[in-house]
């Protein structure tokens, strides 16, 4: 099994100068080794450079300039250009699709954030001093940085990576060998119903509240989003402190959004793995939760267009729900397999309209919250049918359900 982990670091003032150091550096190694190609792109033979040719000339690079690149590691510079090297992949698979991809760009300072070192041992030692009671992390060229370490690393580091979160800098483990840790068996099974309203509820009727101050953070970030639009576009040169802060503001909600929709998936996850054996699920499309639909072309009227649920999968706050299931369904994996509960994905067409108690399929059998049969007349609320549907697809047992 494979875990990450995510730790705050305490640089001193000197480290945090050359941990700052560090990704100018190696975003100035990027953009090089990205001008290197885009250049030989532009040229009438139109060569394509090969991550291999790169990463030979690397040890030139270093000589050439020792203050700035012959400092870091070696390793973790490779996976910088290994990075851009998947940008270029990515690009021409778009452009062998047929599709029309942006080419590659330059990362400014501001939106190069990370850097990988991909072998612990290599340019960097997770808990470099073992012996001490505090936590280090030592870095090529930085030092023996502190490390805020809020629980304890399972299983064996294989990559470390660096990043940068506004002024905070963190430590990114990724560990393999991670063993599992079965919980006692409960006996018990559930289904459980994504929705809107409930971030779920559970077959057994029991509502899982949206994050707390969900939709307060997604308005702020939504009004946030829409001060940075209104700024004219602007090449680096022109970019005016105020629009600098605009760039953070959106920037800094984006990670509290993320951050509080990570703690509750958490949290949610957690309960359930606690209570059941077996968890049943809706099974998501990440395509359909992420983008918006096309609009459909009408084939009556040329040039007009049909309904497609964009209006009502519209808005940020829709898309903030969407990418919390997704989030969630992961979490909820990675826990139910440590403690070896069984999840099953099922197919969600029509739960929210099938009645449980005598499988009738009617769209009119719901009414908003509330489900009423068309046919046998049970009575039920909307969400705990979804999920009771979801639990006998799965082909469930649930005794405690009626
Ligand atoms: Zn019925």
């Amino acid at each position: 099994m494979i875990r990450a982990y995510k730790f705050l670091l305490r640089p001193t003032v000197r480290q945090r100068q050359a941990l700052g150091d560090m990704l100018r550096d190696h975003c100035s190694l990027y953009n090089g080794a990205l001008q290197e190609r885009r250049d030989a792109y532009r040229h009438a033979s139109k060569t394509s450079i090969k991550y291999g040719q790169q990463s030979a000339q690397l040890k030139e690079v270093r000589a050439f300039d020792p203050e700035r690149q012959g400092r870091w590691s070696f390793s973790s510079q490779q996976a910088t250009l290994r990075r851009l090297d998947k940008a270029f992949q990515a690009f021409f698979r778009r452009v062998k699709a047929g599709q029309k991809p942006g080419y590659p760009r330059f990362r400014g300072a501001m939106w190069f954030d990370t850097v990988e070192f991909p072998k612990d041992g290599d340019g960097c030692r997770w808990d470099s001093t073992g012996h001490d009671p505090v936590t280090r992390v030592r870095l090529q060229g930085v030092g023996h940085v502190r490390v805020h370490q809020h629980r304890p690393v399972k299983g064996r580091v294989k990559t470390v990576s660096i990043k940068r979160e506004g002024r905070q800098w963190y430590v990114v483990l990724a560990c393999d060998e991670v063993a599992a840790e079965p919980l006692p068996a409960t006996g018990a099974a559930c289904g459980i119903d994504m929705g809107v309203t409930h971030f779920f509820t559970t077959s057994q009727g029991a509502h899982v509240e949206n994050p707390r101050h969900g939709k307060r953070n997604a308005d702020a970030l939504a009004e946030a989003q829409r001060a940075l639009k209104a700024f004219p576009r602007r090449t680096r040169e022109t970019r005016t402190t105020k629009h600098r802060r605009a760039v953070e503001k959106v920037a800094k909600l984006h990670r509290k959004v993320r951050r509080q929709r990570l703690d509750h998936a958490h949290k949610a996850a957690l309960c359930l793995v606690g209570d059941y054996d077996q968890i049943a699920h809706e099974r998501l499309s990440i395509a359909n939760m992420v983008r918006t639909p096309k609009p459909k072309p009408d084939p009556e009227m040329p040039g007009a267009f049909l309904a497609n649920g964009a209006a009502s999968k519209a808005g940020l706050n829709r898309s903030i729900l969407d990418a919390g299931w997704g989030v969630f369904l992961g979490i909820l994996a990675q826990k139910a397999e440590s403690a070896a509960r069984v999840l099953i994905p099922v197919d969600p067409r029509n739960t929210s309209r099938t009645c449980p108690e005598c499988g009738h399929v009617d769209a009119q059998n719901r009414d908003g919250e509330k489900f009423q049969c068309t046919s046998c007349h049970h009575i039920d609320h909307a969400d705990r049918v979804g999920a009771w549907n979801v639990a006998l697809r799965a082909g469930l047992v649930l005794p405690d359900v009626a």
